[in-house]
């Protein structure tokens, strides 16, 4: 079983570290040669314009697209939940894989100093709270049907979301040692591909 990290810009290289770290296969997407007998597929954090202009510059749109509608399952974390949306509501045009059915607020909390750290409850992660990094995260303002809201912030704004086998959150699990949402991603990915377990 191996997941595809896209590796165009941003945090990938910590998202390869935390799904070795859980003992499967990682492998770095910059080309749609790279996508053969891949079976989750994960959006890093970074900056959403460069790399939704990448993935058009290196067409990997369309392999992307495919890949959800054979239900690979994908997570995206900040600009890489941006990157998932049907709506991103900015003044920026950015053409996005359209997969999630939400409506984002790119930067919703300001500039890169109000920078911030807050524990979450996400209740599909286990008691334990969970460390929330958020470096000029999106915020989402609007979800579509069946698109079930995982986390919110004290304040009842959602920063995470799962739609079937997409899941996307506004925070960077990958920076922290806490690896349970990476676990959640691969359970997802186990159930999809159920011959994985043999491997
Ligand atoms: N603000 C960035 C964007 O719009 C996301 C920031 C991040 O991924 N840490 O793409």
């Amino acid at each position: 079983m191996k997941v595809g990290v896209l590796s165009l810009q941003g945090t990938f290289i910590e998202h390869v570290n935390a799904i070795r770290k859980l003992g499967v296969d990682a492998l770095e997407v910059r080309k749609p040669e790279n996508l053969h007998g891949i079976s989750g597929v994960i959006i890093p954090g970074g900056e959403s314009t460069v790399i939704t202009r990448l993935m058009h510059y290196y067409r990997l749109v369309e392999p992307l697209k495919r890949l959800a509608e054979n239900s690979v399952p994908f997570l995206g974390t900040c600009a890489g939940m941006i990157c998932l949306s049907k709506d991103v509501g900015s003044p920026v045009e950015l053409e996005t894989l359209e997969l999630l059915d939400i409506r984002v607020n790119r930067n919703a909390f300001g500039r890169q100093v109000a920078s911030f750290e807050t524990e979450l409850n996400i209740p599909v992660l286990g008691e334990k709270p969970f460390p929330g990094l958020f470096i000029r995260g999106p915020v989402v303002e609007h979800t579509g049907d069946g698109v079930e809201v995982i986390a919110r912030i004290d304040d009842g704004r959602i920063v995470a979301v799962q739609q079937g086998n997409i899941l996307a959150t506004a925070f960077h699990p990958e920076l922290m040692e806490d690896l349970r949402l990476h676990q959640y991603f691969l359970q997802l990915v186990l159930k999809t591909v159920p011959e994985a377990r043999l491997l």
